[in-house]
């Protein structure tokens, strides 16, 4: 009867978290798709709590109690911007617990495990160490608590492939001669070094994919863990979430024009990729805000370009306001999203939605470049990489060829930031010398909410 009801729990855990997968593949249903993926992380535990081998609930209780406190306080107090970051520590949390499980599980058999069981420990324990120091290394870098950009030296990429074969060789030796301790820990501490290597030389702009290709390392060494417990709700959950991670990685290298191995071995970011982007000529023209506030109340129609800017700043209410205030008077207003815009998929969407803006006024990409044109204004907050018209008309650019939003077809472009500061790439942008181009320099939040009254008075 109890195994029923364990096995019952877990199917239906597995049911939950694919449908909640569904759900948060569009804005509309997330946040059902996340309600759903908690009921059933919920049936999840209490199946595994079910458990017949459990000798006592005093560990697993205290675990339990101080995580969700950890976790509660978290949800409280990270702000939006600090998103990337926290995911990040929740990678390392996860891959941690995989490997410690593999190191017990080894420990415990005294290292005398089947062939079977030894693959999938190994590769638990090699995925979730380096996911740890690598996770811990990401979140070190978005912190700001160490540099972010990518740290490289001669013969990098070599010296990382021969780490990374010796502690694969290691692991397949372990599989068929198992029973060295010494041999296993040596494994566990090479794959945590090579975490750490691996994370150094990939630089800020990248740290998303690596995180999402992290989180597909976690997920897999879960699913790992899920064969050595011989637990098929982890088995399945862990590879839901491997594969899911690996695809959004695949789904942002296209968005920036760039492949998986030049995200891990290119070094973009560093100072010689930056360089490449060479200085610009000219100079930026500054605007007043009451002459962008005339412009706005008698246009016909404005596009709403926000970036990473509108994030730090909090702005997106005070967009939704002005938004509101300029179709009062008629004008059309749409809001152009890219799909790398801010520091995680769909970080604008997000915001906007928390804004309340109505999800047919978003945009995506290939849906608002053929209106830039017949656009009056472009009001591009807080983005810059997006909008860098190099990545169009340079061939030599280090972002060459990433599809961006084509802001300066428009009519009329105005850039809302707080002064010359670059975007995440460090690359200059040209789009900011455009004869077009107007720029209105401050905090996007303190500019739009004076914008709005300036609105109202024009
Ligand atoms: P961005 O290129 O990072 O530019 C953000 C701009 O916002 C900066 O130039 C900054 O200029 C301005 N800013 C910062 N704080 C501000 C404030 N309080 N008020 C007004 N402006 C402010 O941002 P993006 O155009 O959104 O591009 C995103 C970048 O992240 C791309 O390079 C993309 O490839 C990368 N990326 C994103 C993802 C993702 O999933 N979203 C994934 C991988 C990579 P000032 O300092 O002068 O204010």
């Amino acid at each position: 009867m109890q195994t029923y009801f364990i096995e019952l729990s877990y199917l239906l855990a597995s049911v939950l978290f694919i449908l909640g997968l569904k759900g948060l593949s569009h804005p509309e249903t997330a946040k059902r798709g996340m309600h759903l993926a908690e009921f059933g992380m919920l049936m999840a535990i209490i199946g595994t709590l079910m458990h017949h081998e459990i000798v006592t609930y005093t560990w697993i209780l205290s675990g339990l109690v101080i995580g969700s406190l950890i976790g509660l306080a978290m949800g409280f107090w990270v702000p939006m911007t600090a998103m990337p970051q926290r995911t990040a520590l929740s990678h390392a949390f996860g891959a941690f617990a995989a490997a410690l499980v593999g190191v017990s599980e080894f420990y415990r058999h005294g290292g005398h495990v089947d062939k079977i069981t030894m693959s999938a420990l190994g590769f638990e324990v090699m995925l979730g160490a380096l996911t740890t120091t690598g996770s811990l290394l990401a979140f070190a870098k978005l912190q700001g608590l160490v540099r972010g950009t990518p740290v490289t030296y001669k013969g990098q990429n070599i010296f990382n492939m021969a780490l990374l074969a010796t502690t694969i060789g290691i692991f397949v030796y372990l599989i068929v001669v198992p029973g060295s301790l010494p041999l296993f820990f040596v494994m566990t501490g090479l794959a945590l070094v090579f975490g750490l290597l691996l994370v150094m030389p990939i630089g800020s702009a990248d740290m998303p994919v690596v995180m999402s290709l992290l989180n597909s390392y976690a997920g897999l060494a879960s699913a790992a863990t899920g064969f050595v417990l011989n637990n098929k709700v982890l088995i399945i959950a862990g590879t839901l979430d491997g594969f899911s991670g690996f695809i959004l990685s695949i789904l942002m290298c296209r968005a920036m024009n760039r492949s998986i191995t030049n995200v891990l071995f290119g070094a973009f970011g560093s100072a010689e990729t930056a360089a490449a982007g060479g200085a610009q000529q000219g100079v930026m023209r500054e605007v007043s805000l009451e002459d962008i506030a005339t412009q706005l109340a008698y246009a016909r129609q404005v596009v709403f370009v926000p970036g990473y800017g509108m994030a730090t700043a909090q702005a997106q209410h005070a967009v939704r306001e002005l938004a509101n205030t300029l179709e009062k008077r008629g004008v059309t207003v749409k809001y152009g999203i890219h799909p790398v815009a801010g520091r995680m998929p769909g970080h604008m969407n997000v915001l906007l939605a928390e804004a309340n803006v109505p999800y047919s006024s978003l945009y995506e990409l290939e849906q608002i470049n053929p209106e830039f044109p017949s656009t009056d204004v472009a009001v591009v907050i807080g983005a810059n990489d997006v909008v860098n018209p190099d990545a169009r008309d340079n061939p030599g650019s280090p972002i060459a060829g990433m599809p961006i939003l084509e802001v300066d077809r428009s009519k009329s472009v105005v850039v809302l930031k707080r002064g010359q500061g670059k975007g995440f790439s460090g690359l200059e942008n040209p789009l900011f010398f455009k004869e077009v181009t107007g720029m209105l320099y401050g905090d996007a939040k303190d500019t739009l909410t004076r914008m709005i009254q300036a609105v109202q008075q024009a």
